[in-house]
């Protein structure tokens, strides 16, 4: 247990607060497709089917999976960017599934997002200064040199220069406009971020520093990471528990060592399967899934990973496993448990 969640643990009993920061319980989100001359509904994608979890106050949950899997519409869904299409997001202890309007808006300061691309997600028109006091301007009645003064500090403690804050966001470099990024989501001291392949964008020689800052920060902000990744190494640096997604459903979820050291799932097992093994001396079989991901317009029937899974049996093409608990703290979705 990091020093983060046994802080945050003691002032939980300190103030009675539920463990759970964020509690995500059936959640759906599916897309309409449309067609023809009436533009009417022909289908829909099921981008999450019927995901549950939750993530502990303090706590890094990392959901990894291949692309087009649901892990971003879900980190999406819970910061109500997306509409659910059914099922709950608890946070705080508040149903914000349905919120709206004022309510909405209000609940939104506890929960950010760190975007994959700090080139798209930064305005070119505006100064730096202007990007992370804007959160607070439209939030707070604080006076211009309060907001300066904070924004002040926010850039320093993310490690950008004093002068960043009169410049403009095509002036940095990648790492550098990340920072910017982080900042701004940090403005109004969140409790939760959603940070969605936050390095992936990056050079590999800056990851480790916007990680290892991501890290820093949270035990300085007492915050809560749902961290969203495909590159397994980036989730396990991260990570206390991680999550796997395949085809909108979880699959599996447990805390990082019993992830990495023995995944259940035959989905997880591959994926680790492909992490390279840095000791040439130690061989390791890597498993080669078959076939392409199916479309989630017409995900398969029974087990969604049938058609790819090694060990699939008749059952699987006709019965759907659900998320169970089969050792302490460790969930998976299979028939063969
Ligand atoms: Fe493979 Fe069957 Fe388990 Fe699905 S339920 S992962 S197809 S063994």
């Amino acid at each position: 247990m990091t020093k983060s969640i046994r802080l945050n643990l003691e002032n939980k009993q300190a103030t009675n607060l539920s463990e759970n920061l964020l509690e995500v319980k059936n959640l759906k989100t599916y897309y309409p497709i449309k067609g023809g001359f009436f533009r009417r509904t022909i289908g829909v994608v099921k981008a999450v089917d019927d995901v549950s979890f939750e993530i502990k106050r303090g706590e890094t949950l990392g959901l990894v999976g291949e692309s087009g899997c649901g892990k971003s519409t879900t980190g999406r869904t819970i910061l109500r960017l997306l509409e659910p299409t059914s099922g709950q997001i608890l946070f705080d202890g508040k149903d914000i599934t349905y919120l709206r309007g004022r309510e909405l808006r209000e609940a939104r300061r506890d929960f950010q997002m760190v975007f994959q691309d700090p080139y798209a997600s930064l305005n070119p028109m505006q100064m730096v200064g202007d990007i992370v006091s804007e959160p607070i301007q439209n939030y707070t009645k604080k006076s211009r040199k309060q907001i300066m003064d904070e924004v002040m500090d926010l850039l320093e403690r993310v490690g950008l220069p004093e002068d960043a804050y009169y410049k403009y966001a095509h002036e940095f470099s990648g790492g550098q406009r990340q920072r910017i990024g982080i900042a701004r989501a940090l403005a109004l001291r969140p409790k939760l971020i959603v940070a969605d392949e936050p390095v992936s964008a990056l050079d590999v020689s800056v990851q480790s520093q916007v990680l290892n800052l991501l890290k820093e920060l949270q035990q300085d902000f007492d915050l809560t990471y749902l961290f969203i990744a495909h590159d397994l190494s980036v989730v396990k640096h991260m990570s206390d528990r991680i999550g796997v997604m395949y085809l909108g459903n979880l699959v599996e979820i447990a805390d990082k060592k019993s992830i990495y050291q023995e995944p259940l799932h035959p989905y997880t097992q591959a994926l680790i399967s492909a992490i390279p093994e840095p000791d040439p001396r130690k061989k390791k079989e890597r498993i080669v899934l078959q076939g392409d991901v199916p479309s989630p317009v017409n995900p398969p029937s029974g087990c969604p990973f049938h058609t790819r899974c090694p060990v699939a049996k008749e059952e699987c093409s006709i019965q759907k496993p659900s998320l169970k608990e089969v050792k302490p703290g460790h969930k998976v979705a299979c028939l063969l448990y």
